[in-house]
């Protein structure tokens, strides 16, 4: 039985204050919440704040990235060994924002993956495709080359320690959910490359998350899938009462 995850994208919203006072509305909606693990990833600022609010809970907290070196002259990065020394047990890794808009790439994407690996962090390694790449038919072509340039280059014991978040681009704050059958489509289609390359074992292991608009209206019908063992939320994750409601689906 693979426990599912559920976990929180805050992406550039909220300061400390706003952070302190989420987990208080937060903690006990999920302080019964066993059946399974719970994450949130604040922005760094917020970091600090997050893990002091979630002393005690069974919530972990994330960051967002990560930069691969361990430390240096690498101006306004942060490395896997700091997030880690902050009180994260988390981090994503090639979250789509971040191909898109900050030239993350498959390459780049591994190299962040071992960093975390190696500063003893839980990566949620990010891949979807984008609208133009499903309506041409491409969607499984796309998480193939994803998987394959990226955590497909991990070693066995590596991959052992990762969890995969499946998040169609065209999903992502737009409102537009995948079915849960197009989703667990894709899930099937992910196991089946890490089947390919790490073998049964490690393909029934892999805990695969579902992300793009995922609310509480619709977190029901998507966990109804097998293929689905957690989820990764943006939007809905930012208010204490709707994130606990998709966490107790
Ligand atoms: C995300 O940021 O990973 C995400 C899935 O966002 P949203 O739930 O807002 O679509």
């Amino acid at each position: 039985m693979r426990k599912p995850i559920m976990a929180g994208n805050w992406k550039m919203y909220k300061n400390p204050a706003e952070t302190t006072a989420f987990f208080e509305k937060f903690r006990p909606l999920v302080a019964q919440s066993e059946h399974c693990e719970i994450v949130i990833c604040p922005p760094y600022t917020n970091i600090a704040a997050a893990v002091a609010a979630a002393q005690g809970t069974r919530i972990g907290i994330g960051a967002q990235d990560l930069y691969w070196a361990k430390e240096g002259a690498f101006t306004g990065e942060v490395s896997g060994p700091m997030i880690k020394a902050s009180g994260c047990s988390h981090v994503l890794v090639g979250h789509s924002e971040r191909r898109q808009y900050f030239d993350e790439t498959n390459e780049t994407v591994l190299q962040r993956t071992i960093a975390a690996l190696e500063a003893g962090l839980s990566p949620i390694v990010c891949v979807g495709e984008r609208l133009a790449e499903r309506e041409s038919g491409e969607t499984e072509a796309v998480l193939a080359l994803q998987f394959r340039a990226g955590i497909g280059l991990l070693s066995a014991d590596q991959f052992a320690r990762i969890a995969i978040a499946y998040e169609p681009v065209w999903a992502i704050g737009t409102g537009k959910t995948a079915t849960p059958e197009m989703a667990a489509d894709a899930h099937r289609a992910l196991r089946g490359q890490v089947r390919g390359r790490y073998g049964a074992e490690a393909a029934d292991a892999v805990r695969i998350l579902y992300g793009g608009s995922v609310k509480p209206d619709n977190v029901r019908i998507l966990m109804a899938q097998p293929e689905l063992d957690g989820v990764l939320v943006g939007g809905a994750s930012l208010d204490a009462n709707s994130f606990a409601s998709i966490v107790n689906f």
